[in-house]
């Protein structure tokens, strides 16, 4: 879950798949290395060889969980792999690790799934009662036992069987000694995207940026509601979903997607720039330099300078090499606190008046830290800018969210969150904003996390909603 001093939301997964190339794994490996920022938590990779599926999963980095020997077993021309930020499901315990692996009557399936079903709980219940035995506590899970429990002959209808079944995102790719099959739901609230390596390859990626590390070239993005089935025959598309309003999530765009991605025919960084060149106009203010809070606030902030005619400087400097294992000091030295991995650079603050620029404000708590290491840096000013519209509600669609009243701009106004970091003025871009540098609205984005709009209600969004509600009435 997200620690006090990454106060992000946080990506839950990325999945890549490779049809008929003969180093299959090694390239799923590169593409899940490329997809990394997605999830960090697990790992793996599933191949197909005669009918054999072979799997290697782990806990950890992609670069940590795969062993050269690991990489010899995963032999054949067909690959999958996953990488995974615990939302439902959990931990990442050995048996919530993706892909799942399950045998059935007709043979050995696998599934890597990113998203979040909104009626797993139930599902989960209704399948119990009808015997069904689960493996893990993820809600992937509930779509291989509906898969299961289908008599149709083909795999991917009895998949169409049980994804008609379920409410909720996904972006997915499954596996059989036949086939491989990437499916993104009907709203296409995760992304997916198709590629072409080699004479006869296919690669199935979450994003562009992983297609350009192993030299694959891009062909286009699965459309909502669509599967592609991929045979020795070629590749076939069907759209076997109701039809939906498209709902691609839009903090793909501010946050979780790397920058030298396109999704949806947009691009990541040049998006991100536009946002920042937005947020300028809407709140612009007298200062001297532009500062982003590093990494994922650098493309705004430039375009916030650009915009405004400021100097950008990196006054930040994070250090890239605060992994997962990181020891926390003892308690009489635990102060530094963000500085273990952002440092202010003194020379660049010292009497300065300060445009600070972050992608978003989750509880507070980490803004609160990078504000009052500025001002100790000697900075006179500080002006907070960020790129996302104020965060109100938590994500149901498989993003790692804190409950909604954890949420800072859920319970306080902009003049108290202000106060509450302790900066001299604070702007969000505003919801028209981010919906110019995106394209326009009508290009059918979800935005629930600030708007509380959801396109697929869930027994949690009703509760919330209530809860809204209450709230508002009191
Ligand atoms: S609620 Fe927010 S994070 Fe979740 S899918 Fe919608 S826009 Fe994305």
């Amino acid at each position: 879950m997200i620690s006090a001093d990454d106060d992000h939301f946080r990506d839950e997964c990325g999945v890549f798949g490779v049809f008929n190339h003969p180093e299959a794994a090694n390239l799923a490996y590169l593409g899940l290395y490329a997809l990394q920022h997605r999830g960090q938590e697990s790992a793996g990779i599933v191949s197909v060889e005669d009918r054999i599926l072979h799997t290697s999963r782990g806990r950890g980095l992609v670069a940590d969980v795969f062993k050269k020997s690991d990489m010899d077993r995963l032999k054949g021309r067909r690959a999958i792999g996953h990488v995974r930020y615990s939302t439902s499901g959990g931990s990442c315990s050995s048996r919530n690790q993706q892909p799942l692996v399950v045998d059935t009557y007709q043979g050995g399936i696998a599934i890597a799934h990113n998203g979040n079903l909104v009626d797993a709980i139930d599902q989960r219940k209704s399948l119990e009662h009808r015997g069904s035995i689960f493996q893990s506590t993820m809600d992937t899970e509930v779509i291989v036992h509906l898969a299961a429990l289908s008599r149709r002959p083909e795999f991917h209808d009895r998949l169409v069987d049980a994804l008609s079944q379920v409410k909720g995102a996904y972006a997915l790719l499954a596996m059989d000694a036949q086939c491989i099959i990437g499916v993104r739901d009907p709203y296409g609230l995760r992304p997916l995207v198709l590629g072409r390596i080699g004479e006869n390859g296919w690669v199935l990626s979450s994003e562009t940026c992983a297609l350009d590390l192993i030299e694959a070239e891009f062909v286009r993005d699965i459309n909502p509601g669509e599967m592609l089935v991929i045979t020795d025959k070629g590749l076939q598309s069907f759209t076997p979903f109701p039809v939906k309003k498209r709902h691609f999530c839009i903090f793909e765009y501010i946050y979780f997607a790397r920058p030298d991605s396109t999704l949806d025919g947009v691009n990541i960084y040049e998006t991100r720039k536009k946002i920042g060149a937005s947020l300028a106009k809407e709140s612009p203010v007298a200062a001297d330099l532009v500062v982003p809070v590093p990494d994922s606030g650098v493309p705004s902030a430039l375009g916030y300078a650009q915009e405004a005619g400021l100097p950008f400087e990196l006054g930040i400097i994070r250090n890239h090499y605060v992994g997962r294992t990181f020891i926390e000091p003892q308690q009489q030295i635990r102060h530094f606190g963000v500085k273990i991995k952002l440092n202010a650079n003194r020379e660049l603050f010292k009497g300065k008046r300060v445009v600070l620029v972050d992608d978003s404000i989750v509880r507070g708590t980490t803004s609160k830290k990078i504000v009052n290491m500025v001002r100790a840096a000697g900075a006179k000013e500080i002006h907070m800018r960020i790129s996302s519209p104020p965060t109100t509600h938590p994500c149901f669609y498989g993003i790692d969210t804190p409950t909604r009243h954890e949420l800072l701009a859920a319970r306080q106004s902009l003049e108290e969150m202000c106060r509450f970091i302790a900066a001299d003025s604070l702007a969000f871009i505003s919801l028209e904003g981010l919906y110019e540098a995106v394209g326009g609205q009508g290009q059918g984005y979800c935005d629930a996390c600030f708007s509380g709009s959801y396109p697929i209600p869930s027994p949690e969004t009703s509760q919330g909603l209530q809860l809204s509600l209450l709230e508002e009435l009191e």
